[in-house]
């Protein structure tokens, strides 16, 4: 089922983002991730993309393949697009539809160097019409409450956002952010710009000091004053710590739901009991 399809079934969507997990330094498979979130019945699950080379983008695909096939769950193989060549995006899209692969997060990525940028595409858009132009895709792109960080504005943001969905993508899933009226005047930005596609709101718990550095120092997002309380009173504290990310994402995700959020994506950093946690948080709040 095309992803875009699922949310005109049910709302909110609720769906979790893996990475291709590593034991002692080697790729291993996601299945043991994938059993747990499945109890949580989710309505997807998407695989990121490596930053890190071929091995790692290939084991975007198996796990992808075993969340279909053996999970039963539809998968979303997030896509890059700055290091790849029109003929490196071939091959990837073919052994996609041999999998039955066939929903995309497409993105262009971010400046890599381990793997040199090449020319075909410079920009999400481009690689959204191609995948468009070669197969029966469904795209979705990604989009940045607070801006994306090389954006000059906001208003410049949406224009770019609004070519993505021109472009084919018919499903949106946001950036990480910790303070909801970030995404409630974004969700304001996009509609009056006539962007009318469902969009995920993106919510990762921040469970651990590293974990909190190094997410704001990747993706700019705003801590707010009330969270920055909670790290400067337990930051050496990690259960506290811990139990309080819990509940400040909980907090986040019943308001969302509350104000009537398209769905909810969980960056859930592959650990299946502080997603399972905060689910039951929220779980009666669904199909009300
Ligand atoms: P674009 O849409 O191309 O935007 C990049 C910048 O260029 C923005 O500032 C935008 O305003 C501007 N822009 C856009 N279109 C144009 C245009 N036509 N002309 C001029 N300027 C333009 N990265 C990974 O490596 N692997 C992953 O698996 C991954 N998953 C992600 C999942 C989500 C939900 C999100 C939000 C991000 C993810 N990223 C991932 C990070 C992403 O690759 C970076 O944020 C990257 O810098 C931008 O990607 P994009 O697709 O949004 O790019």
């Amino acid at each position: 089922m095309s992803i875009a399809d699922i949310f005109n079934t049910k709302k909110p969507v609720v769906s979790f983002e893996i990475f291709p997990p590593k034991k002692n330094g080697v790729l291993v498979n996601a299945d043991e991730t994938i059993k747990s979130l499945k109890k949580l019945n989710p309505d997807y699950i998407s695989v990121t993309f490596g930053a890190g080379g071929n091995s790692v983008n290939a084991m975007t695909w198996e796990i992808a393949r075993s969340i279909r096939e053996n999970f039963k769950i539809e998968p979303i193989v997030h896509l890059t697009c700055l290091s790849h060549s029109k003929e490196d995006i071939d091959e990837i899209l073919e052994k996609l539809k041999k999998y039955g692969l066939y929903n995309i997060l497409a993105l262009r990525g971010d400046e890599n160097p381990n793997a040199a940028a090449k020319e075909d595409f410079r920009h999400a858009n481009e690689l959204i019409s191609y995948i468009k132009s070669r197969g029966d895709f469904s795209v979705s792109a990604a989009c940045y409450p607070e801006g994306h960080s090389e954006s000059p504005n906001l208003v410049q943001d949406t224009i770019y956002l609004k070519k993505k969905v021109d472009a084919g993508a018919n499903h949106l899933i946001s950036q990480l952010f910790f303070d909801n009226n970030f995404f409630y005047s974004f969700l304001d930005r996009a509609r009056n710009a006539g962007i009318n596609v469902p969009i995920d709101a993106g919510i990762m718990p921040l469970t651990s000091k590293k974990q909190i550095e190094r997410m704001v120092m990747l993706c700019g997002a705003s801590l707010p004053a009330k969270f920055k309380k909670v790290l400067d009173k337990y930051e050496d504290k990690p259960d506290a710590l811990l139990d309080a990310g819990i509940a400040y994402a909980l907090d986040q995700v019943i308001d969302l739901i509350t104000q009537g959020v398209d769905g909810i994506h969980l960056y859930t950093m592959n650990n299946p009991i502080i997603a399972e946690r905060i689910y039951n948080g929220f779980s009666s709040l669904i199909d009300l």
